[in-house]
């Protein structure tokens, strides 16, 4: 990693559509590398939580930042070189799978998308592909399950290297078995890395360190994983 970076919410509150606050007075404060689950209701407002962090939208009133920096003060390119967002929709584009890793970056060296690849989990796969990193994936070409997409959104993950990971139901479309496959590299993947995962599934949480609750956009509880 490019060396950890912190996240913080400070008295956050958001809404899309004015007058109907999502977020209430939200805070919480990650040190490098430290790693929160944020559980709680449908609509208690997780995923905004993640989408407040990654930038996609700005507070109404609080602050939002990374290492200390506002958000709303650093350009896309450099958030977007820091902090990776793993959803459930996964586009696999028509294009060779190297592509589907580097978006057309030919200075990536192949041996890197392999690497990443392998630490997504995909190494057999890739071997017994017809093309290797040559394939073309994505509508019409070479299928992939829903476990695979999900690995390849990682191994993007993992190409980039960025220090602070936000997760978003990233399993929430597999069934439990192969869930279970793709734990080893969300692990991997949030090891030394600042982290928010949301995740309906508890088992999923055990990485964290620290877990917030959500109820109707306030904190309803926030403290240490075993204690809640
Ligand atoms: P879930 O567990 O179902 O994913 P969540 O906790 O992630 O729920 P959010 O997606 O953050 O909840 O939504 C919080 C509230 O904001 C909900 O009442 C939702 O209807 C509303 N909301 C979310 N996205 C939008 C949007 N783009 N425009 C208007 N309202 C939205
Ligand atoms: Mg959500």
């Amino acid at each position: 990693p490019a060396g950890p970076l912190g996240a913080q919410l400070d008295g956050v509150s958001f809404w899309y559509d004015p007058g109907e606050p999502v977020l209430r007075d939200v805070s919480f404060r990650l040190r490098p590398g430290e790693r929160l689950g944020i559980v709680g209701r449908t609509g208690s407002g997780k995923s905004t939580v993640v989408r407040l962090l990654f930038g996609l939208h700005r507070p109404v009133s609080g602050r939002v930042s990374l290492a200390g920096q506002d958000v709303a003060g650093l350009d896309t390119r450099a958030l977007r070189s820091r902090v990776a967002l793993v959803t459930q929709e996964v586009q696999v584009i028509h294009a060779t799978l190297r592509d589907n890793l580097t978006f057309f970056d030919r200075s990536v060296d192949d041996r890197r998308v392999c690497a990443a690849l392998d630490e997504a989990g995909l190494t057999d796969w890739r071997r017994a592909l017809p093309d290797g990193l040559d394939t073309v994936l994505g509508a019409g070409a070479r299928g992939m399950s829903a476990g695979q997409e999900q690995l390849l959104a990682l191994a993007r993950v993992f190409l980039r290297d960025p220090a602070v990971v936000l997760m978003d139901e990233p399993t929430a479309r597999l069934d439990p078995h192969t869930e279970q496959q793709l734990m080893p590299a969300m692990d991997r993947l949030l090891e030394g890395r600042t982290a928010v995962v949301v995740q309906h599934r508890p088992h999923a949480l055990r990485t964290v360190g620290r877990v917030l609750v959500l109820d109707a956009g306030t904190v309803a509880e926030h403290g240490e994983r075993a204690e809640l």
